[in-house]
């Protein structure tokens, strides 16, 4: 499943047209199959899909979904997490390649030698990782609630935080403990969103809303930005990937600059098609997800490749940990 960038070569040579549409809606229909789609998919893909949304969000639809095979259009640990939450239904991804840079930023080995060095420490896990990671996790949790998984966890307990430097810097500043060691992990796209890009962005465009995703790297300086006056601090809003579909609806403002995948505007733009959305960064689009093409759909449709297979034991120590964030509070969210 993980492979360098430059190895990867997706799918082409199909065009997603009114046949194309057609095709992957019977096909779907023969294979009593639900088709979902991550937020940062291609339009023509979120268009085709039963549901969009979040990674959380979509492998919970997946859990209650009727149908015996879900469709996963999102990267790898995603349909691992679909498959954690129904084990007992057919799980494919149109191309299994479609790996995460964040979540292969810790593997359950290194995750087991970091405990072993801080024994009775509690494990912290943002849902990009690996059901592997997972397993070795006491709380999973999302953009929208990894604030409150921390703030659960008695004051004099140890945290491990993994493994996005940037959400766990967030989630240190906002609960203001000093007992949290962050993993060094980063997603290539978020990280190259930047602040300085971001200040100058939103100088020259003074009225506009800003969305910005934990992950980002400038997430840290849209809060320091607000906090010295360059940007007014109403203005910053930190929003998980599904929490900015709902802003979208309530905010006033005629401009909105968003920081996260680009493949994010299409939903906001869908959901409020008066506001002008913006990327703060034009490049930051994900290969990962891109592997995701008509071709590649089509393709796991007819041949019902590619299956993702978690083994039962640690799909279950992995739904724990999923299961514990859920009961901490309702999660919106996640990438
Ligand atoms: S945008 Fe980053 S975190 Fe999201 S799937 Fe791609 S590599 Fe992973």
């Amino acid at each position: 499943m993980t492979s360098t960038l430059q190895e990867l070569t997706p799918y082409t040579g199909i065009e997603p047209d009114a046949a194309w549409a057609e095709e992957v809606r019977e096909l779907a229909r023969q294979r009593d199959a639900v088709l979902l789609a991550h937020n940062y998919q291609s339009p023509a893909i979120q268009d085709i899909a039963d549901h969009t949304g979040d990674s959380l969000a979509l492998s919970r639809i997946a859990a209650a979904s009727d149908a015996s095979t879900i469709v996963f259009c999102g990267v790898h640990f995603m349909a691992e997490t679909a498959k954690i939450l129904a084990p007992e239904k057919t799980v494919l991804i149109p191309d299994a390649r479609a790996g995460c840079s964040l979540a292969d930023s810790i593997t359950g080995a290194q995750l087991r030698a970091w405990k072993a060095e801080h024994p009775g420490a509690v494990v912290v896990s943002y849902v990009n990782t690996t059901a592997e990671v997972k397993a070795e996790t006491d709380i999973c949790c999302t953009s929208s609630n990894a604030v409150d998984v921390v703030a659960s966890i008695p004051e004099d307990r140890e945290v491990l935080f993994c493994p996005d430097q940037f959400l766990g810097a967030h989630v240190k500043r906002e609960t203001g403990r000093d007992n949290i060691h962050v993993w060094a992990g980063e997603c290539h796209v978020h990280a190259g969103i930047n602040g300085p890009e971001l200040a100058e962005r939103a100088a020259a465009n003074p009225d506009a809303d800003l969305f910005i995703h934990p992950e980002c790297g400038c997430a840290t300086s849209a809060l320091y930005l607000a906090g010295e006056g360059t940007v007014p601090r109403e203005k910053v809003k930190i929003l998980s990937t599904g929490d900015m579909v709902h802003a979208a609806r309530d905010t006033k403002a005629k401009t909105v600059l968003v920081a996260t995948e680009i493949g994010m505007l299409h939903q906001l733009r869908k959901a409020a098609p008066e506001i002008d959305f913006r990327a703060v960064n034009e490049r930051a689009s994900c290969r990962y997800m891109k592997m995701i093409t008509p071709a590649a759909l089509l393709r796991s449709l007819r041949e019902g490749v590619d299956e993702v297979h978690v083994d039962l034991e640690t799909a279950a120590r992995a739904r724990a940990s999923v299961q514990r964030m859920i009961e901490i509070g309702q999660p919106g969210g996640g990438e």
